[in-house]
């Protein structure tokens, strides 16, 4: 368990997008991130069953439905979460852009060529 919580600490976890908004940039990583909700129903009786994630995978916290006693399930996505759903309804902070950093260093070399032209220009000068 421990193990676990170390290793998903190595990357983004995006924490620090509050949960209210449609989508925002992350202020620790630069991603783009959107926020997904989720909840789990039985494939048999319809009812909202109570989930978690594991490895980033959304499964029902019990292995039977508690209403009908079937193991299948299905994953529906909310596009907004009330109140009543909120005991039921997963989480999920999805990256939809990496950081911007790729174009930055794009940016930087193109500088570092302009410092170069200019050590050139001052040696022809
Ligand atoms: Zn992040
Ligand atoms: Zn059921």
């Amino acid at each position: 368990m421990l193990f676990d919580f170390l290793k998903q600490n190595n990357e983004c976890r995006h924490s620090s997008i509050p949960i209210d908004v449609d989508e925002a940039y992350c202020p620790d990583c630069g991603a783009l991130v959107k926020n997904k909700w989720f909840i789990v129903r039985c494939s048999c009786c319809n009812i909202k069953r109570t989930s978690h994630t594991r490895y980033g995978e959304i499964i029902p916290d019990t292995k039977f439905c508690p209403n009908c006693g079937e193991t299948d399930f299905y994953i529906q996505e909310v596009d907004k979460i009330n109140f009543t759903d909120v005991n039921y309804a997963i989480l999920k902070k999805v990256v939809i852009n990496q950081s911007k950093s790729a174009a930055s260093q794009v940016w930087i070399e193109k500088e570092e060529n302009l410092i170069k032209e200019r050590k050139l220009l001052g040696i022809m000068k």
